[in-house]
């Protein structure tokens, strides 16, 4: 089957050919986030017929930077980590055997869809900030900003790679000096993060289909603090231990369970590898508490909106369980 380049990311295939080349690699695993794992097999064919490696391509979720497939990079030589960057996680390492990350670069012009954010933007001074996918478009964004007579500034993570990167848990660039915040990207989990950690209206613009959508910090805080609220009474917590290498806080779920010990509230360890409501259900618990990827919480606030029956499963971050037990203040939750 012939690898197909029109996709709208780059998947460097020449640089992953030249790289399992150079380090005589003889077989090789591939790991893509849910978005692109339909061009899985075309890219394990291409590989293959042009290397002469054996491909494996990871099953498994492949929810962020973190989320390393260490079991399948224990099976190959080089494991090849699809649309992300290397970011401060503690990631598995073993000698011989090294992930390669692949950004996904997009292929697509921004202009368009900044051009129609202008509609939306009401301040004059914006903060601009992408995902790895665009962020090399991020300087034709402030020109288009500029020629509408808007001034775009953008930070950086100390963590990241680029100037105006965000991740899902890192919103250190957006954090500058401005009116609002735009967004160039896909989906709604960065620009809801966005504007849940800095407080900020957000646009985000869409490259590929041009649409916009607005987020607000005041609305998106709310949800957390309802969700914090109702969990004020609870009596018994599940810390929820990542075992994903990249998520894996041992030390923080161990004090986070001896402060509610030291409170006179029960708390248990509970480790395990996939976070899913099915996993959780069982546990006679009034309320867990994640110290995995600290975003997921919010997907379980709209399980418990739609939840069955009289089971409510509650779940908060680790900030948010201080809150709750007094040791942290609610201003300081979004430092
Ligand atoms: S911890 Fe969560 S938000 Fe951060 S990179 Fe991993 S999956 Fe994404």
């Amino acid at each position: 089957m012939e690898f197909s380049l029109s996709y709208p990311y780059n998947f460097e295939l020449e640089r992953i050919v030249e790289h399992i080349k150079e380090n005589r690699a003889r077989r090789v695993g591939i790991q893509l986030p849910e978005g692109v794992k339909s061009m899985a097999i075309e890219l394990a064919d291409a590989i293959a017929a042009r290397t002469g490696a054996e491909v494996i391509i990871s099953g498994n979720s492949c929810y962020g930077a973190c989320d390393i497939d260490d079991k399948l990079l224990k099976l190959v030589d080089i494991l090849f980590h699809f649309g992300h960057t290397r970011a401060e996680f503690e990631l598995p390492g073993r000698p011989g055997r090294e992930v390669c990350f692949i950004e996904l670069r997009s292929e697509v012009e921004v202009k368009p869809a900044v051009n129609k954010a202008i509609e939306e933007i009401r301040g004059e001074q914006v903060c601009v900030v992408t995902t790895v996918q665009h962020v090399h478009r991020l300087k034709e964004a402030m020109a288009v900003l500029a020629q509408e007579g808007k001034e775009g500034v953008t930070g950086k993570s100390p963590r990241l790679r680029y100037e105006g990167q965000v991740l899902g848990c890192d919103f250190s660039a957006a954090k500058m000096p401005c009116d609002e915040i735009l967004f160039i990207g896909s989906g709604s989990f960065h620009p809801a993060g966005i504007a849940l950690y800095t407080g900020m209206r957000v646009v985000a613009a869409d490259p590929f289909t041009t649409q916009l959508r607005v987020f607000y910090g005041e609305e998106e805080r709310k949800r957390r603090y309802i969700a914090i609220a109702r969990a004020w009474d609870a009596s018994t917590f599940g810390i929820i231990l990542g075992l994903k290498s990249g998520q894996c806080n041992p030390g923080e779920a161990r004090r986070l369970k001896e402060e509610a010990i030291r409170r006179g509230l029960n708390a248990y360890l509970i480790a395990m590898d996939e976070i899913t409501e099915d996993g959780l259900l069982g546990y006679k618990v009034d309320a867990f508490v994640n110290t995995a990827c600290p975003r997921l919480v919010e997907d379980f606030l709209h399980l418990q909106a739609q939840h069955r029956g009289d089971k409510q499963l509650r779940m908060l971050s680790a900030r948010e369980f201080e809150v709750v037990i007094g040791r942290r203040k609610w201003e300081e939750l979004y430092p």
